[in-house]
């Protein structure tokens, strides 16, 4: 178990949204004095009823023996840069947690893929009959748990970047990094920055624990980095592999792939990922394949909205990087009409051109990027056409489409510029798919 929360004193969350206000609760819970600071005018309510005091803009230096981060609040941001400098502790939300939960966690992270795993290991878990709660950065704050679950129970943590970089002691007893690739450029120096920040997912693990990293890659943590294997020969270090198969090290053959409904070969290294950390939990080879066989998949991640004339509809709106969306595309290599662009990150868009040469009829564009979107495919010799929004950009790729066809969301960008989210924004295809006749 983590080392316990200090005794109570002076605490300073910084950022109120949801894990921020459930780590200003949860402060105040354990008779901390919580004061919560948020660069916009928040409502207070909640928050002021238990005594919290909330201040907004957080312009005014708070003193404090703790500090609580939000991950969307940047490091340079006045308080977290104050308490930096003044040697404060700061902690993650997720630190937080695991000082107060006596629950055995396991941390999921990777620039794509995270939700797929943490919502498909939990599955696993439940229905091979252990107690697992999917939680952290896929909506479900760690500390909004306290009190709510079983002891006993496994917590399936979903870990950003920007949640693992105060995490002084946040220990999970299976971790994966799934893969790093550009995302989130415009809050990092560079992608080696991202990458680390990651890392620390792994750095407080024990021996026995189970550490899965990307090929190469070394375990900054006490527990020896195992390999997830997707093609090719396993070597020694790999914990689960694809040979005619699932195999999972020290079970044997666990499904064919056949078996298991998740689609892309991006998803087999999930189902890798999640299959080698409920064996770590305990389960076996049975329990792990009815558990994949039953998993029915995240919505907005290359999720099937209905087909209309032998056209298929996707809704991959999840997809917020260009890595995201090659791997739509490696999912689906016949013929797609895609449609993507939103805001941007920074990211280039060179190697998803280069993915969509040969397998993208026609590129329907919206939002902020889609000039630059239709600069890097017309290079690839693949043809865009611009719209103003989502709707008109839909009805273009159905009335283009030929039975068989393919018309896949996968914007490779954020959805902020026209709408409040990705799942907004796939709410939006899903409405517009349906009037173009999807069942
Ligand atoms: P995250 O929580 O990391 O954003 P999700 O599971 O929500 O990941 O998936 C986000 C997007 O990335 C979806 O479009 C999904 O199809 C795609 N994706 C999922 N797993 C992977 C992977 N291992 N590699 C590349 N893309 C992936």
């Amino acid at each position: 178990m983590s080392p316990a929360l200090p005794a109570p004193g002076r605490a300073l969350v910084v950022g109120l949204g949801r894990s921020g206000r459930a780590s200003a609760l949860l402060l105040a819970a354990q008779g901390w004095q919580v004061v919560g600071v948020d660069r916009l005018q928040v409502d207070d309510t909640e928050l002021q009823a238990v005594g919290i005091e909330v201040r907004s803009p957080w312009d005014e230096p708070v003193e404090s023996d703790l500090v609580v981060r939000s991950p969307g609040v940047p490091r340079e941001a006045p308080p977290l840069a104050a308490a930096y400098a003044a040697g404060t502790p700061v902690w993650s939300e997720i630190e937080l947690a695991s000082r107060v939960l006596p629950n055995r966690l396991m941390g999921i992270t990777g620039t794509n893929g995270k939700t797929t795993t943490t919502e498909l290991l939990a599955h696993i878990l439940r229905s091979g009959g252990l107690e697992a709660v999917a939680c952290g950065n896929q909506g479900m704050p760690v500390t909004g748990l306290v009190g709510q679950v079983d002891a006993a129970a496994w917590l399936v943590v979903e870990c950003s970047s920007f949640q693992l970089e105060d995490v002084p002691s946040f220990r999970p007893r299976a971790a994966v990094l799934l893969n790093v690739t550009p995302d989130h450029l415009d809050r990092y120096d560079d992608l080696a920055a991202y990458a680390a920040a990651k890392r620390n997912l792994f750095a407080h693990q024990q021996p026995g624990d189970l550490a899965i990293m990307p090929q190469g890659e070394a375990s900054p943590g006490a527990a020896p980095a195992r390999r997830v294997v997707a093609s090719g020969v396993p070597g020694d270090d790999a914990v689960a592999w694809a040979q005619d198969g699932l195999h999972v090290s020290g079970l044997g053959r666990i499904a064919g792939w056949d078996e298991i409904p998740l689609r892309g070969t991006h998803n087999r290294q999930n189902v890798m990922a999640a299959a080698a950390m409920a064996a770590h939990a305990g389960l076996t080879a049975p329990a792990i394949a009815a558990g994949l066989a039953s998993f029915a998949g995240v919505p907005h991640r290359l999720e099937v909205v209905g087909v209309a004339g032998g056209v298929t509809y996707v809704n991959d709106s999840k997809a917020t990087n260009p890595a995201a969306a090659i791997a739509a595309l490696d999912a689906y290599p016949d013929r797609v009409i895609l449609i993507a662009g939103g805001s941007s990150k920074g990211t280039p868009f060179d190697d998803l051109a280069e993915a969509a040469r040969g397998v993208v009829d026609t590129a329907h564009l919206i939002g902020e990027t889609a000039p630059q979107l239709a600069a890097a495919l017309g290079d690839c010799g693949v043809t865009s056409v611009s719209h103003r929004n989502l709707q008109s950009a839909v009805s273009a790729a159905s009335a283009g489409a030929r039975p068989g066809d393919v018309v896949l969301l996968s914007p490779a960008c954020a959805s902020f510029d026209q709408f409040r989210s990705y799942e907004h924004r796939g709410d939006v295809f899903r409405e517009c798919a349906r009037e173009c006749g999807a069942r």
